[in-house]
């Protein structure tokens, strides 16, 4: 099975992502925890990558497409994955529709996480991500059971410099412009479906497990 996430920065995509990888043990994919990965270990593409995150930018296409095929090589991919983060652009899409056609393959879902703008700066100014295995929490939503402690890892949670409201301000502009169009895209291919993002997390997961199926 393979399914992209869309919806707006902070509108839940990673959350239902680690859900949906966990029922139906198929890998989550975050183009965003790469980037993030490769800025810790401070690698060429990190430093690339970084100088557009920081401003709140698109990572340019060749470089995302080029890290996305990559990864669709290792073995995990073969029964399919979760796409959080990718594609963010019609070229994403298209080179993603280009790649899997060139192997008899399609995508099958594309579930769109629907969240007003209003909600989004609350969301995002409350995620703390842990430096340690990346997972997230919400300071009101889904606290860590210890302050600022990963439950999973121990580590220490932050707030990720991008989700500072100035940033998150460019970003939803940058999502309204450049991958808003993918809803469209993805209906004309007869693979879209909406949620509701904006309730509880165990609500928004059980309405995407009705689409999936079991
Ligand atoms: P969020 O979880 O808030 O939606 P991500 O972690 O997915 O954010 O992405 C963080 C940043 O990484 C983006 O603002 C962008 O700069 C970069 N990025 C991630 N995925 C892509 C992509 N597919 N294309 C271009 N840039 C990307
Ligand atoms: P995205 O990957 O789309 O950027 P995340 O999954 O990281 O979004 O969620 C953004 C923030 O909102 C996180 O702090 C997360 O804990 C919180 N969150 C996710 N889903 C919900 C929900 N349904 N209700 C309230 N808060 C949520
Ligand atoms: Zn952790």
């Amino acid at each position: 099975m393979k399914i992209i996430m869309l919806g707006a920065p902070g509108a839940g995509k990673g959350t239902q992502a680690k859900m949906i990888a966990d029922q139906y043990s198929i890998p989550h994919i975050s183009t965003g925890d790469i980037f993030r990965a490769n800025i810790k270990n401070n690698t060429e593409l990190g430093q690339k990558a970084k100088t557009y995150m920081d401003k709140g930018l698109l990572v340019p296409d060749e470089l995302v497409v080029d890290l996305i095929m990559d990864r669709f090589k290792e073995t995990d991919c073969k029964d399919g994955y979760v796409l959080d983060g990718f594609p963010r652009t019609i070229p994403q899409a298209e080179a993603l529709d280009n790649a899997l056609s060139a192997i008899g393959e399609k995508v099958d879902f594309a579930i769109n996480v629907e969240v007003p703008d209003e909600n989004i700066v609350t969301r995002m100014s409350g995620r703390r991500a842990c430096v340690g295995c990346g997972a997230t929490y919400h300071i009101a939503y889904n606290p860590p059971k210890a302050e600022n402690i990963c439950d999973r890892c121990g580590k220490d949670l932050v707030l990720r410099d991008d989700d500072k409201p100035e940033t998150v301000q460019k970003r939803l502009s940058v999502y309204h412009e450049q991958t808003q169009p993918l809803i469209q895209y993805y209906e004309k291919k007869g693979v879209m479906k909406e949620v509701d993002g904006t309730v509880d997390m165990k609500d928004v997961f059980a309405a995407i497990t009705a689409i999936l199926g079991e």
